[in-house]
């Protein structure tokens, strides 16, 4: 499936700021929000809608409503950043939770939470601001496809080339939204230029 990279000047802007090592966490959670609001839209482009006949004050006319439930799954912790703009536009959507802990030495995952809505015949949306390595992306979507998940896209706001590669080839079948792809990983599993440890900034640890 292919990737799709944010080209609007607000992800730009908000962007820059977010990588800026002076922001301050609460700054940051507001620019957290209008990125993900930005990707939130790009990535819900192709829900599924049916027609509906309704009465505007002037005549009747067919409009369109949404016909495909919508869940959104953060990856713990730092995906939470990602999660109120889905709230705010998408009233009904359902909220999964999958805990994903990356080892800062080895950088691998371990799950330590899984709470899933039912996901059988819902656009599913597994969200996570970083995609470095994308070991915990890949182990995410395959947990959502386990529990019945067959329409999977990924959100994050920063990729790095190696966690596209990642999913695409561990799942070929999930669509990439990212606002942005950086140059590449640290000898840490750090993105760069990235913006540092996106959860500490979020919640000052
Ligand atoms: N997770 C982060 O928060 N930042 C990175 O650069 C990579 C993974």
């Amino acid at each position: 499936m292919p990737l799709h990279v944010l080209d609007h000047p607000l992800a730009h802007h908000v962007l820059t700021h977010l990588r800026d090592k002076t922001t301050k966490p609460v700054l940051f959670r507001t620019l957290s929000y209008q990125i993900s609001l930005l990707l939130a839209l790009e990535a819900t482009r192709d829900l599924q809608t049916i027609e509906k006949d309704i009465d505007t004050p002037l005549e009747p006319m067919k409009g369109r409503v949404l016909a495909q439930p919508l869940v959104v799954v953060p990856i713990l912790r730092a995906g939470l950043g990602m999660l109120q703009p889905f709230h705010d536009i998408f009233p009904d959507v359902s909220v999964g939770y999958v805990g994903l802990e990356r080892d800062h030495k080895t950088a691998i995952a371990r799950s330590y939470y899984c709470k899933l809505p039912p996901l059988e015949g819902a656009r599913v949306l597994v969200v996570d601001p970083m995609l470095a390595t994308g070991g915990s992306a890949a182990q995410a979507i395959t947990l959502v496809k386990a529990n019945g998940a067959s329409q999977v896209g990924f959100v994050c706001i920063v990729a790095a080339p190696e966690g596209v590669k990642t999913i695409q080839s561990a799942h070929p079948d999930v669509s990439i939204h990212a606002g942005v792809v950086d140059r590449q990983l640290n000898d840490s599993k750090y993105i760069l230029p990235g913006l540092g440890d996106f959860g500490d900034r979020l919640y000052g640890t």
